[in-house]
């Protein structure tokens, strides 16, 4: 089975629907609350056990409720909780989302224990990383663990891949640790001063960021697929045409079937393809964890396009 561990985020999302936004200062009652479960780093390592790895998730929970729910649904997604951390510092990361009829929202987030996930938390795990093929990073958790992650995996041969997401400046001495960057438009124009608005801008802006020390870029761009660059020629994958309902989740599909792919011993152009075609059907449906594919759904899919 191809090895994956995540070192990242765990949310709750408490999302409530009403008919229309408050304005400021007003409260709008009758909603529905949606209790989901988010943070990119857990949302990437269900998306990669569900396209059938084995995984780990570094990350770290309160000591509070909604920590013990992120841990028992990681469990039921098969994904052990050995690398958990829990700290008395924080409360687990809380997004609350409000949404209207139209699919209008307003978040405010809470990333409470994310943001105590330190180096000095995560060096017991190191076995972990070593376990993996591969390792896969974002940035809602402090930079210097992901600092840590991507040496300790260089350092033992694991294949990292970093998805720069949420968008920050990062030096150059992080970006050279990551074998693979995945940025999306907003984040590959935010690292290369490239403003990105196709493949033909995005190559220019994988050029610019490869020029910064990582070794390959893959800037995802919506509906317009992927453009994969490493120093030769970008090659362009294009998205698969799905009625796309809600694109939220595709980014993080997209990561979690990459890293399966290449962890799997795939080559760039047959995990591409993948973390493509896992992430389109991730806009067929509403939610974030919750729209996340499986390998068998994939697969149809796939099938269904050849014939
Ligand atoms: P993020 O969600 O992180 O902003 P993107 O919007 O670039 O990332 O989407 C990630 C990947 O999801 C894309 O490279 C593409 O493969 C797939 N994707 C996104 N939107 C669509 C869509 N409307 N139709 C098909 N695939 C999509």
């Amino acid at each position: 089975m191809p090895r994956v561990i995540v070192v990242g985020s765990a949310n709750i999302d408490l999302t409530v629907a009403v008919a229309r936004l408050p304005r400021e200062g007003e409260t709008v009652s009758n909603g529905t609350l949606h209790v989901d479960h988010g943070g990119k780093g857990a949302n990437q390592a269900v998306a990669a056990r569900r396209l059938g790895a084995e995984v780990r998730f570094i990350g770290c929970l309160g000591r509070d409720p909604h920590g013990e729910r992120i841990a028992a649904g990681l469990l039921d997604e098969g994904v052990p909780p050995e690398g958990l951390v829990r700290t008395e510092a924080a409360d687990t990361g809380i997004a609350l989302i409000v949404v209207d009829a139209a699919g209008r929202n307003q978040i405010a987030v809470a990333p409470g224990a994310n943001r105590q996930l330190f180096p000095e938390l995560v060096r017991g795990h190191a076995d972990l990383v070593r376990w993996a093929r591969v390792l896969l990073c974002q940035l809602e958790i402090p930079v210097p663990t992901v600092e840590w992650a991507l040496a300790t995996a260089r350092e033992h041969g694991v294949l990292t891949i970093l998805n720069p997401a949420p968008a920050r400046a990062l030096p150059d001495a992080l970006l050279s640790l990551a074998d693979c960057l995945t940025p999306n438009a907003g984040e590959a124009e935010l690292l290369s001063g490239v403003a990105v608005s196709g493949p033909e801008t995005a190559a220019e802006a994988a050029q610019r960021i490869l020029a910064r020390g990582v070794r390959r870029v893959i800037v995802t761009l919506g509906s317009q697929g992927a453009l994969f660059c490493d120093g030769s020629a970008g090659i362009h994958f294009p998205a698969f045409p799905v009625e796309a309902v809600d694109t939220t989740g595709a980014g993080d599909a997209f990561n979690g079937a990459l890293a399966v792919g290449l962890a799997a011993g795939g080559k760039w152009d047959e995990a591409i393809p993948l973390a493509s075609a896992a992430a389109a059907l991730a806009c067929t449906k509403r939610g974030a964890q919750s729209s996340l594919p499986y390998r068998e759904d994939v697969e149809a899919f796939l099938r269904a396009l050849k014939r």
